[in-house]
């Protein structure tokens, strides 16, 4: 589903047209995109037990016109940093519109917008509820004990009007939750915003949760995690201590902090199979399994999601600078935003001691398995298709690949500058050039201050194969340059073919079997009891590695399994199949030169000369 092609045009032009242009080029009317102007806007958000306990959060939005015109209010397609299109409008019910006790009259232009049509000038009272019972850092969510708000889902904006609109936010939960949000408290109780951006950019997270927070630099660090307890005392400080020092080398890269406080936001639910992060400039929310808890993953989302308060929430690819709302904007850098602050989050790690060389190695031969295991996908294609995630495996190869462009370009930036710069200078080069300026950044400016950095060799040739290009990337030639080495250890392994899970209480059983597979050319069915696989009993723990300590050296073994289905004992028999499996390692590279050494040690360390 994609949002009309007409509507796009005409929100872009609003944007660039001067609104006295648009004023008097452009009378008000019915068929065009654009609502009359709105003033002293204010949102206002309750949420008590009653609405809690049904996934209920009572929007009300209140502001003033001065003519007749009608009004069009849109809610966003998306929320900025998770690119996809949500319609957030769909959650919206009970929509009604007032002025002075009496309805005002209106009805939807799009599935996002409704048109209202005031009597008089004056102020107008909107109200609606959202409802939505999905765990999704993108969206909005009340349930008894905690409440996520998202602006993007819950806050409409005048539709083709500018965006630098100040408004305040009220906020009204049960008492004794608690609030944590990187909004600006307003003198007189609530919040405010000076814009929309602002405003939709920083989360609330309201509810029962533990609340620490410490002093970072000149800013607060501050660490919501819900629900209570679900970290110890003692996991929250060394929580805390590991964002205080990812923070501080993160910074580093830029030169500045540029918050006073940021908070994470972490929901931990045990039905919960991921972890997800989502940016924002002040803050950013994880919803995540409990099981990774206290796991060093989790610590590598915290280090990606807070590096994108530099890359992607301020410096940021020309094609979503500004951010609009009511449709995607598709870009071929995501692979920058995303990928590169991924190389980040690995890089913020190591330099910061919270883990060391080797798992950093472990993690960019993991990202290179991985990569290799796709089909070949440019990463301006792959960019380009977040918003359709394409079913091919290359949905998010932009993060992973992106990642090792980013490794790439810093060895050769270091190569080229004799280790004098590096690709953090190219990350404060732009964050200085184009966000400070106010702007988004430009491919030109990105390859103009790669090749700056390197001493002024060409890009060109790397963007054609590397990035536009699917050519494999050459590990063989750029690791060494940072006295580094990939390392391949190919092992011969037996493959049953089948994927074993619990049915409740019964015991494990075959879930699935694949095409053409050693299970399937036995007979093997769904649901059947391995009792035993040739020598090795079905229900064995590490039931792949038995068969490989067994049987992987061996060649043409016919393997007989016998399986249980339906209280019946079945002896099946079928040829072993056999696969290769190549294990990538990274290492440092013995007898590399001084230089290379140099590289390799500002890479793990965060310097140069
Ligand atoms: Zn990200």
């Amino acid at each position: 589903m994609r949002i009309p092609v007409k509507r796009t045009v005409l929100v872009m032009t609003s944007l660039m047209v001067p609104l006295g242009a648009l004023r008097s080029q452009a009378p008000i009317t019915e068929s065009h995109a654009v609502s009359a102007p709105i003033s002293g806007v204010g949102y206002h958000i309750t949420i008590d037990s009653a609405d809690a306990a049904q996934r209920r959060i009572r929007v009300a939005m209140t502001f003033s016109v001065s003519s007749v015109s009608p009004v069009l209010l849109a809610i966003p397609a998306w929320t900025p940093g998770s690119y996809e299109l949500g319609y957030w409008a769909k959650n919206i019910s009970s929509f009604a519109a007032t002025a002075g006790g009496k309805p005002v009259s209106w009805d939807k232009t799009d599935y996002q917008t409704w048109r209202l049509r005031p009597a008089a000038p004056g102020a107008i009272s909107v109200s609606f509820e959202y409802r939505n019972d999905s765990l999704d850092n993108a969206n909005s969510f009340a349930k008894p004990e905690l409440a996520l708000l998202n602006g993007a889902n819950l806050f409409p904006y005048a539709a083709g009007r500018p965006f630098e609109f100040a408004s305040t936010v009220e906020l009204r939960v049960p008492a004794g939750w608690r609030v944590a949000t990187g909004m600006t408290p307003a003198p007189r109780g609530g919040y405010s915003a000076s814009n929309y951006h602002d405003l939709v950019d920083m989360p609330i997270l309201a509810g029962h949760f533990d609340f620490d927070s410490t002093k970072v630099g000149n800013g607060w660090l501050r660490f919501a995690s819900y629900p209570v307890s679900e970290e110890s005392a003692s996991l929250r400080e060394s929580t805390l201590s590991n964002l205080s020092r990812i923070i501080g080398v993160e910074s580093a890269v830029f030169g500045e902090t540029p918050w006073r406080s940021y908070t994470v936001m972490q929901i931990a639910d045990s039905a919960f199979g991921a972890i997800v992060g989502l940016e924002h400039q002040s803050s950013h929310v994880d919803v995540t399994s409990a099981f990774v808890i206290g796991q060093p993953v989790l610590t590598s989302v915290y280090a990606h999601e807070i590096f994108h308060a530099w890359n992607v929430k301020r410096l940021r690819p020309a094609d979503m600078w500004p951010y609009e709302y009511a449709h995607e904007q598709p870009t071929t850098w995501l692979w920058v935003s995303e990928g590169i602050t991924d190389y980040y989050a690995d890089l913020a790690l190591v330099r910061s001691g919270v883990s060391d060389s080797t798992a950093f190695f472990t993690t960019t031969a993991g990202k290179i398995s991985e990569i290799d295991a796709l089909p070949p996908v440019g990463l301006d294609d792959a960019s380009l298709s977040a918003w359709i995630q394409p079913t091919d495996g290359t949905a998010d190869s932009y993060y992973s690949k992106g990642s090792l462009a980013g490794l790439m370009l810093d060895i050769m930036i270091r190569d080229g500058s004799d280790n004098a710069r590096s690709l953090d200078d190219v990350m404060r080069t732009l964050y200085h050039d184009a966000y400070k300026a106010g702007k988004g950044f430009t491919g030109d400016e990105w390859w103009k201050a790669v090749q700056s950095a390197s001493g002024g060799k060409s890009f060109a040739d790397f963007d054609a194969r590397y990035v536009d290009g699917r050519d494999p990337y050459p590990w063989a030639s750029v690791l060494p340059l940072a006295a580094m080495q990939l390392v391949a250890d190919s092992t011969r392994v037996p493959v049953l073919g089948v994927t074993m899970g619990e049915i409740q209480g019964g015991g494990p059983r075959v879930m699935s079997i694949a095409p053409g597979s050693t299970a399937e050319v036995a007979g093997v069915q769904p649901g059947d009891q391995l009792l035993s696989v040739g020598d090795i009993p079905g229900d064995a723990p590490g039931l792949a590695e038995h068969l490989q300590a067994r049987y992987g050296s061996e060649t043409k073994v016919m393997i007989p399994i016998t399986v249980n289905r339906g209280g019946k004992q079945l002896s099946l028999v079928a040829p072993l199949d056999y696969t290769w499996r190549v294990q990538r390692r990274i290492e440092p590279l013995a007898g590399a030169s001084a230089k290379a050494v140099r590289i390799r040690s500002g890479i793990l360390h965060g310097t140069t000369g």
